[in-house]
């Protein structure tokens, strides 16, 4: 296997930290609990994204691409890293930005996410929920077509195989720390969404034979749902990169008892794993998906399902920009 095989350009800055938590790790009284720094890969306030658009605007670039397509829920994270990256590299970005919570709050539509979407130079279109929005690109694309330009489509959250790799790559960098520092990690914990994330995280591991267990706590589907979407993405990914044996199945597992009443909406959970990682530690996470996954992370040291003696490793997804997409809940 050879990731050097794939184009990319560098868009993050890496490796991201690993920390300690001694505060917060204190406050649970369980396990020690350690974070890597996904939110500071430095593209417009940083996040997970950075690393899959590393592989998806090279890939883009290779095509002839001269603007990039892609779609996403209104305070999407992706959507602005994207953005981003294509004012970084001299391209346009059209966003489709599908309204899932039906809010009319102002800053929910124009802060945030939003407002960096325009700063960025992209141009965005509202859609309504529940169409198939990676189909409707495909739409868009034509039309970009039919007017002499070159698009390229992104998938929703940048997964697909190719940005996958860049958290195949992830894991890579994240076990070289651990291996360097003498670290020993008894679990990994991810929020989990559009499930490249997850299921570059799974390849990489299983790559390396890292024995590293890893949980996603679930923003959307439910678990056999977002369990089967991530083992698929898993499986194209391995086959793709010529992962002898593939992934096993049993690498995959999704908590989704955190939703809440669903996507982009904050549960009570979500806003305390807000509270206390911003008290405990300085940290600022994202009222859509790491503080759902802080939430999880939260819940399962109260229940002891992570143990005094453990060591745990939380990724930071990035996203804290949406807070300000999200002040109705903070009055
Ligand atoms: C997109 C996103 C995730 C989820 O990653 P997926 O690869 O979509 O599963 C987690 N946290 C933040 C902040 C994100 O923007």
């Amino acid at each position: 296997m050879k990731l050097s095989h794939f184009p990319r350009v560098r868009l993050a800055h890496l490796p991201t930290a690993i920390e300690h938590l001694p505060r917060l790790s204190a406050h649970l009284g369980g396990p020690e609990i350690w974070i890597k720094r996904d939110d500071c890969t430095g593209l417009s306030t940083g996040g997970n994204k950075t690393r899959k658009l590393e592989f998806l605007m090279a890939e883009a670039g290779v095509a002839g691409a001269d603007i990039v397509l892609t779609q996403g829920a209104t305070q999407s994270n992706h959507a602005r890293q994207t953005a981003a990256a294509a004012a970084k590299l001299g391209m346009d970005c059209h966003i489709l930005l599908e309204d899932r919570t039906g809010s009319n709050d102002i800053n929910y539509n124009q802060n945030g996410n939003v407002l960096l979407d325009h700063l960025h130079g992209a141009s965005t279109e509202k859609r309504p929920s529940g169409g198939d929005l990676n189909a409707e690109l495909e739409v868009v694309a034509e039309d970009f077509r039919a007017k002499g330009r070159k698009p390229y489509c992104i998938p929703g959250g940048g997964s697909n195989t190719t940005g996958a790799l860049g958290y195949v790559n992830a894991a890579l960098e994240t076990v070289t720390q651990l291996n360097d520092s003498g670290l020993d990690i008894d679990h990994f914990v991810t929020a989990t969404g559009s499930a490249g994330t997850q299921s570059g995280l799974i390849c990489g591991l299983q790559l390396i034979n890292a024995h590293l267990p890893l949980l996603g706590i679930g923003v959307r589907a439910p678990q056999a749902k977002q369990e089967e979407n991530v083992y698929n993405l898993a499986c194209a990914t391995a086959e793709r990169l010529g992962v002898a044996g593939g992934v096993p199945r049993a690498s995959v597992v999704a908590n989704c008892d955190y939703i809440g009443e669903g996507y982009g909406l904050p549960a009570p959970s979500t806003l305390e794993a807000i509270d206390i990682f911003a008290r405990y530690e300085g940290i600022l996470l994202d009222p859509v998906y790491s503080a759902k996954g802080g939430a999880g992370l939260i819940d399962l040291v109260r229940q002891k399902h992570f143990r005094k003696g453990q060591n745990i490793l939380f990724l930071h997804t990035g996203g804290a920009i949406a807070l300000t997409g999200y002040l109705n809940y903070f009055q």
